[in-house]
């Protein structure tokens, strides 16, 4: 795949240069405090290897939706703070209303070799997510040097994320991207086999275009969450109140029979954990079969189908996995994601998270240490495992 093969910081020279870097702070605030400092820690790796080569490093990125005006409460100022304390070096704060204004570009130009600014918060600019020139022309001005550091928005072409590649010299990836590549690159397109990915969360829709590109690549598909019901009533089972696409039961019989036509073992659950309301108090019951009564809904998979999925995830010598089992923010019901995850952090296998819901969960757990690579990036990681080319990375020069 094209996306594989991109230039990196290391392949350039950037000693003396402005370089101007996308990244991901998108954090979450509580009144002014950033409450995760994941995705920080996260670029530090690229920011730090860029200031010690001496580059004029110009970091900007966006946070929150401010709908292209600016918004006090969505500013970048407390990540600049943040950020200086990481890396014992004030990083100058650019307070730009218009990103790149009169101050921005002073600030530029008053930088020293390893110096580190950090422009306003990008989608301050309603042509940002447009992806419109003039703004792109504008970002492009600050520097020689684009590199591309934010995973996260990756699947998006925004003014900082792809237009902005028109119009400098070089573009190239940061350590945080090409480790991403890296991971969910090796394990969709060269996997160790068995080659297991498990997918769950709520929606058959979110999920359509990962299960088909999926059952191309995979051994063995398992298949949990809220999901699983629309698979198991399309093959006749009762399922109660459990969540339901009717639209996607034609769907989900097409996918089990192109599991069969590739050879590929699709596990459904065997066995539920139920309640009668989506409520974090109501009683759970377990379920003798893959049959849900009226009036319960399938909440967690079952103890039967936990085991063996389990089972399947030690036996992989790759996994990827997007999506928890069941409603693993209730604590009745989830121990399926839970066991999940256990299986996934005490194997040998490459074992991949596909960012959101899962990679939360796997933190929560503690177990994200264990695992071989946690994407961060929700929606960008579901579309690699679509299959789809990433704007933000198809943008940069190749090797
Ligand atoms: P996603 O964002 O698609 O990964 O979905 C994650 C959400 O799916 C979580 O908030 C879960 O609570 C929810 N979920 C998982 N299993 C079920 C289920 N059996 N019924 C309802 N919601 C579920």
């Amino acid at each position: 795949m094209s996306m594989l093969n991109k230039k990196t910081i290391e392949d350039i020279e950037v000693t003396g240069k402005r370089v101007l870097v996308r990244c991901d702070f998108n954090v979450p605030l509580k009144d002014g405090v950033i409450t995760d400092e994941n995705r920080l820690v996260g670029a530090l790796p690229t920011i730090k290897y860029l200031m010690e080569k001496g580059a004029k490093v110009i970091l900007c990125s966006h946070l929150g939706k401010p709908k292209g005006e600016p918004k006090p409460e969505l500013s970048l100022a407390p990540v600049a703070k943040r950020l200086s304390e990481m890396l014992n070096k004030e990083v100058v704060f650019v307070a730009d209303d218009n990103v790149v204004g009169e101050n921005a570009k002073s600030a530029v130009e008053n930088m020293k070799d390893g110096d580190v600014i950090l422009l306003q918060n990008t989608r301050y600019r309603k042509e940002e997510t447009k992806n419109e020139e003039s703004f792109s022309k504008e970002l492009a001005s600050l520097a020689e040097i684009f590199v591309n550091d934010a995973f996260g928005t990756a699947h998006r072409a925004h003014c900082s994320t792809v237009g902005v590649t028109n119009f400098v010299e070089t573009s190239v990836c940061g350590y945080l991207i090409q480790k991403e590549l890296k991971f969910l690159g090796e394990a969709v397109e060269t996997p160790a086999r068995p080659f297991v990915a498990i997918l769950g969360g709520a929606k058959v829709s979110d999920k359509i275009n990962v299960i088909n590109n999926l059952l191309e690549k995979v051994d063995t598909l398992i298949i949990g969450g809220g999901m699983a019901y629309t698979f198991l009533k399309a093959q006749g089972y009762e399922i109660g109140t459990s969540l339901l696409e009717e639209d996607k039961m034609e769907y989900s019989k097409e996918m089990i029979e192109k599991a069969k036509a590739k050879g590929v073992k699709l596990l459904l659950p065997v066995d539920h954990v139920t309640g009668e309301k989506f409520d974090k108090d109501t009683t759970p019951v377990v379920t003798e079969d893959e049959n849900i009564k009226d009036g319960f809904m399938g909440l967690d998979i079952g103890p039967k189908t936990a085991k063996i999925y389990a089972d399947a995830v030690k036996e992989a010598k790759t996994v990827v996995w997007n999506g928890p089992m069941g409603v693993f923010e209730f604590e009745n019901f989830a121990k399926g994601t839970i066991e999940v995850a256990k299986a996934m952090a005490e194997s040998d296998a490459t074992t991949v998270i596909g960012g959101g819901d899962s990679a939360a969960a796997v933190n929560q757990l503690g177990f994200g240490d264990k695992m071989t690579h946690i994407s961060t990036g929700g929606g960008a990681s579901l579309e690699f495992l679509e299959g789809k080319e990433l704007p933000g990375i198809v943008a940069l020069n190749d090797k």
